[in-house]
């Protein structure tokens, strides 16, 4: 009939576009997809996706369950390849600690006219940072604000101490609460610890400033993953405080922090190049999928509680993963080299999970060519693209402006270092490019939400890095690394500047350094990647508050000696920093 024989011709038109549409889509990112992932990412379900919770396991799950049904492999070198569930085995677990919680052993008590004994979780309470350790106590020294800050003339520890003794300080600076006050830097916990060690004092106590000690932020155990403090640290009431400074002759102080740790994970899946001998060699594209939960560290609301959503942060770099891995994963011919898709978490901790990976590679990274990561690329306005790294291999910004790019405004960083993982591999010596739209008002806030998104340019910029990755892989020879001019960070808190990039990991023996910047004060004193500082201008250093605190006290155009420990080694450097420009 000819009706039926029309509607079937109109059919197979319509199938024919079905199938040039589908086509087209699987090699084109889709709006629709990074608007799925990132809706799902960014949900209240998640909770904000801090590393080391449920949500944030939830999300790993997804990531996995999307590589396994594009059919992309984990990862050759996984250990957890025995794990029967599929899913399971695109997960590179690594150690995290996720709750603190109150041992049972704490001890407040003070020896004066009276004996008193003060009950942990009312009176006082341990800090998360705090080490499990017992001190008895002779002296107590009011040492105000417990600030050291050599460059605003102000140190609040006015002669030398004993480790008999016990700084009794208070909270915030002589500034007040501003912000952008003087004392930002200097009067922050890490940095008020770091003084009392190097001050020489055994113990730091911090007299709360609520009435009811039940309203004290400080009170709530809580740990950041960068490093335990040197000594015993606590939060005490006010009641409590005024009992220590005027009638005090022993002080005995046992803290006991029981800190749990949860497994964290990366996700990792694995696409095989096609080439037999250029498969060997790999490149990493790569996201992180934590977030900050219900805020607290790092967050940039008034309160804590709410759901940070993360939808550009880094919802969207996520997005970007699985939405690269869905189009190579199609891709016929497949390219030469192996591609890597990793999801990082413990990145708003201080890199963790991409630390840990550089660390604990799952693919030769000597072989690895390149990095490539997204981080916040969900929010371009008027076409304003950041890319970061274009120093770091000769061929990148060749690469970059090869294709019709009129398509965006390009802002190019030399710097392979950065806020990022890809610093992470910039300091294995790997060529890394940043793609980054910048910052925003909603940045680290719970109103980082999916409904902001710019999901057409985003896609945009994912066909930008699909195409720099296909053209990194159409060259045989791999990319050239080069050493990016690195500008010292301007208008930091301190005046001197070292070089040194710092492993914010954590670290209680020392601080390890990821690299060294080009040209710095820390390249011609030798100091190299790997090098652990123990000590520098006499103070000792076990992580990365001390050294930034001691950095706080140097003088450029000074020498100063600097220890480290490289191999097993112990190495003494002189060093002289330079002004911050
Ligand atoms: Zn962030």
């Amino acid at each position: 009939m000819k009706t039926k024989r029309f509607t079937s011709l109109i059919a197979a038109l319509l199938l024919a576009t079905f199938a040039a549409v589908a086509q087209q889509s699987e090699s084109e990112p889709s709006v629709a997809k990074i608007q799925q992932h990132v809706t799902y990412l960014a949900s209240d379900e998640l909770d904000g996706r801090r590393t080391g919770t449920a949500g944030a396991n939830e999300a790993a799950k997804y990531i996995a369950r999307e590589f396994e049904r594009l059919g992309i492999r984990p990862a050759p070198a996984t250990d957890s390849r025995k794990i029967n569930v599929m899913s399971a085995r695109y997960l590179q677990t690594f150690p995290y600690i996720g709750s603190v919680e109150l041992g049972k052993n704490n001890v407040l008590s003070l020896r004066g006219n009276e004996t008193l004994n003060f009950r942990a979780g009312e009176d006082w309470m341990p800090l998360g940072i705090s080490p499990n350790q017992k001190r008895n106590l002779t002296g107590v020294v009011f040492a105000g604000y417990g600030i050291t800050a050599n460059e605003l003339n102000h140190n609040d520890y006015k002669a030398t101490y004993t480790r008999n003794q016990v700084a009794v300080i208070q909270k915030g600076t002589p500034d007040g609460d501003n912000p952008h006050g003087r004392f930002t830097t200097a009067g922050q916990l890490r940095f008020k610890v770091a003084a009392a060690q190097s001050a020489g004092v055994g113990a730091l106590l911090i007299i709360s400033d609520e009435d009811d000690f039940k309203n004290e932020a400080l009170a709530k155990l809580h740990y950041d993953n960068a490093g335990l403090a040197g000594i015993p640290v606590a939060v005490i009431s006010k009641q409590a405080a005024e009992k220590l400074m005027n009638d005090a002759k022993e002080v005995t102080l046992v803290t006991d922090v029981v800190r749990a740790d949860v497994p964290a994970h990366n996700v990792v899946g694995v696409i095989e190049g096609s080439d037999p001998v250029l498969k060997n060699e790999s490149i990493v594209i790569g996201a992180h999928y934590d977030h900050l939960g219900r805020g607290g560290e790092g967050s940039l609301a008034p309160r804590s509680g709410e759901i940070h959503h993360g939808a550009d942060d880094n919802a969207s770099g996520t997005a970007g993963v699985l939405e690269l891995a869905r189009i190579f994963s199609t891709q016929r011919p497949k390219l030469k080299r192996t591609l890597v898709f990793i999801a990082f978490s413990g990145e708003e901790e201080g890199l963790l999970g991409s630390n840990y990976y550089v660390n604990h590679p799952l693919m030769p990274l000597d072989k690895t060519v390149a990095m490539i990561n997204m981080d916040m690329i969900g929010r371009m306005k008027d076409r304003k693209l950041i890319i970061g790294g274009v120093g770091t291999a000769k061929e990148w910004r060749g690469l970059i402006t090869a294709g019709a790019n009129n398509a965006f405004e390009l802002t190019m960083n030399e710097d392979g270092y950065g806020p990022s993982d890809h610093s992470s591999f910039y300091s294995k010596q790997i060529p890394v490019l940043f793609f980054w739209t910048g910052t925003h008002t909603d940045y680290h806030k719970p109103s980082d939400t999916f409904d902001k998104i710019n999901y057409a340019d985003e896609a945009r910029i994912l066909s930008l890095v699909a195409r720099i990755v296909t053209d990194v892989d159409s060259a045989d020879p791999r990319l050239t690394f080069t050493t990016a001019k690195s500008e010292p960070p301007r208008g930091g808190a301190f005046r001197v500047y070292l070089g040194t990039i710092p492993n914010y990991a954590d670290s209680n023996d020392g601080l390890l350094i990821d690299g060294v910047r080009d040209d710095s004060p820390a390249a011609k004193a030798g100091l190299k990647a790997g090098d652990k500082i123990v000590k520098i201008s006499n103070r000792e250093v076990k992580n990365v508050y001390d050294y930034t605190s001691a950095l706080g006290e140097m003088k450029a155009g000074q020498e100063y000696v600097i220890e480290v420990l490289r191999g097993g080694e112990k190495l003494t450097l002189k060093i002289v920093p330079e002004a911050r420009k």
